[in-house]
């Protein structure tokens, strides 16, 4: 049994949401041909130490960075680096942050200057699903009613739906009850109730599902070498239509970041 949180969590889980959403659109200003990762990861840093929040990924688990920094065939999990962002890349930024003893954690996929097509279909497919995902987080349904939406859209869009990771609850852990996988059967899996926050995160490759582990036992390849693309969006299961928490309006609304 999950324990639906109080609105009073909710309220807490709320702000470090926003400023979640924030940082990924402070990171989105600096992602540009030339660029190294570990430049993105200083700016979340600083950006999230402003807003009264700490780094949620920075120690967990012995991750020692504030961002996972995913570039094209890295699914999730890449660490911040020298690497030079290059025209043409993708890289998935995931952010965690503790507010007021509560987690954040919300993902997006930037494109590094100009993507070919079929990198922007598999981008815009990636989100399309993290939205159907959230139209089955609804009171009443289960988890697989969220893996089935996310995996039959991205399936007819000729993706494929990574398998060894999964969407998760949010609160004071980072990864609570349920699971939240992005494949799954309608009517199966874990009952949603009202005031569960989950985390729903696709990760989707452009070519087959199987993934590897990086010898550093944090960063997920794709087998194939092809790209991947990860969101990520909190949210409140509520009755009739979830609650959104983070937002990628921050992102999407300011005309100086490519997206
Ligand atoms: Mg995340
Ligand atoms: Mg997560």
């Amino acid at each position: 049994m999950v324990r639906p949180k109080t609105e009073e969590e909710i309220g807490i889980l709320r702000e470090n949401a926003i400023i979640v959403s924030k940082t990924l659109a402070e990171v989105g200003r600096h992602i540009a041909p030339g660029v190294t990762t570990r430049e993105l990861d200083v700016v979340a840093e600083d950006f999230i130490r402003s807003q009264g929040a700490v780094p949620g990924f920075l120690g967990y688990e012995g991750f020692p960075a504030t961002l996972c920094t995913s570039v094209n065939d890295v699914v999730v999990h890449g660490f911040p680096s020298d690497y030079v962002l290059k025209d043409g890349d993708v890289v998935s930024i995931d952010c965690g942050t503790v507010y007021k003893g509560y987690y954040g954690d919300s993902a997006y996929t930037f494109p590094v200057g100009d993507v070919d097509a079929a990198t922007r279909k598999l981008l815009d497919a990636t989100k399309a699903s993290l939205y159907k995902g959230i139209e089955a987080a609804v009171a009443g349904n289960r988890t697989g009613d969220i893996g089935y939406a996310v995996q039959s859209y991205v399936e007819a869009a000729g993706f494929s739906v990574v398998r060894e990771l999964e969407g998760h609850g949010l609160g004071r852990d980072m990864h609570e009850q349920p699971g939240v996988p992005n494949y799954g059967r309608r009517g199966k899996g874990t009952h949603l109730v009202d005031g569960m926050v989950i985390c729903i995160e696709p990760m989707i490759n452009a070519g087959g599902k199987s993934v590897y582990l990086a010898s550093n036992g944090w960063a997920v390849h794709t087998s194939d070498r092809r790209k991947s693309a990860h969101y990520e969006l909190t949210v409140v299961v509520r009755k009739g239509k979830a609650e959104q928490l983070s937002t990628f309006d921050f992102i999407e609304k300011d005309p100086t970041i490519n997206f």
